[in-house]
């Protein structure tokens, strides 16, 4: 479980967090929603420790993350996989070296070991094989499988994904957030997903946070979304067509 209390971060001038409170539960993969610029990969960034909040605290099963020094840290950044947006892989390596990376960094394994985690991994992702390909030679999906293969080589035990599905066409956007359920279950992980694709929130968001100017302006469930009549929420929501329609019938 990640439990975050009171997140304040700002650049400068520009107040991107406000003091957002959440909890995420294990086992469960939870949403992130808002508008382009509403600060959602900030606070992903903020739970990871790639930014240091200005205020408030970010607890790992009860551990609090925002308090520990680097070398603290280690533990738990091991349990953390990573999707970041628009894949981040290392060009000049090869997929398996991009998946050995943090077994490299982290791990004890033998060179074999980690050999067979990599093609676990791939494997996992429906890339077996794949493993001498550069990231040049790769569909946007495949990126995205590589990188949801590195994130999991770990088996973490939270993961964080940004904007899995952003330049993907709709079929595969869908086979990822399947891939992300299934692993999510299988490691019974904490998995915080940041996305602003409304096939995602109506597949799997079964927990919804909806960032607003800075703030957590509304949680629940897609059904509960659906039937919300929070503005905000609405006039985000329901911009789309499809999502229009889909409540004129409901
Ligand atoms: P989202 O992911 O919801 O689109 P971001 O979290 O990327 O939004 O950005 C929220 C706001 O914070 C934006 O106004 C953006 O310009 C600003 N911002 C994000 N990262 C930085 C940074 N490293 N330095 C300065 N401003 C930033
Ligand atoms: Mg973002």
């Amino acid at each position: 479980m990640i439990k975050i209390e009171q997140i304040y971060k700002s650049f400068g001038s520009n107040e991107v967090l406000k003091g957002i409170d959440a909890t995420f539960a294990p086992g469960k993969v939870s949403l992130i929603i808002g508008g382009s610029g509403s600060g959602k990969s900030t606070l992903l960034k903020c739970m990871v420790g790639l930014h240091e909040p200005d205020k408030g605290r970010v607890l790992f099963d009860g551990k609090d993350f925002s308090k520990l020094s680097f070398e603290d840290r280690i533990p738990i950044r091991k349990e953390i996989g990573m999707l970041f947006q628009n894949s981040a892989l290392f060009d000049s390596m090869t997929v398996e070296q991009n998946i050995i990376f943090s077994l490299d960094m982290f791990t004890e394994m033998s060179k074999s070991e980690k050999l067979d985690r990599a093609n676990f991994c791939l494997e996992r992702v429906n890339l077996k094989g794949r493993n001498k390909l550069y990231p040049s030679e790769l569909s946007g999906g495949m990126k995205k499988r590589v990188g949801i293969a590195r994130a999991i080589a770990m088996s973490p035990k939270y993961l964080f994904c940004d904007e899995p599905n952003s330049g993907l066409d709709p079929e595969t956007s869908i086979l990822i957030d399947e891939l992300i359920l299934e692993l999510t279950e299988e490691y019974n992980a904490t998995t915080i997903v940041v996305t602003h694709d409304m096939n995602s929130v109506m597949g799997i968001g079964e927990y919804i946070l909806y960032l607003y100017k800075g703030q957590k302006f509304w949680e629940g469930s897609n059904q509960d979304m659906m039937r919300s009549d929070v503005k905000e929420l609405n006039n985000f929501v329901f911009a789309s067509p499809l999502m229009k329609r889909a409540k004129e019938t409901m």
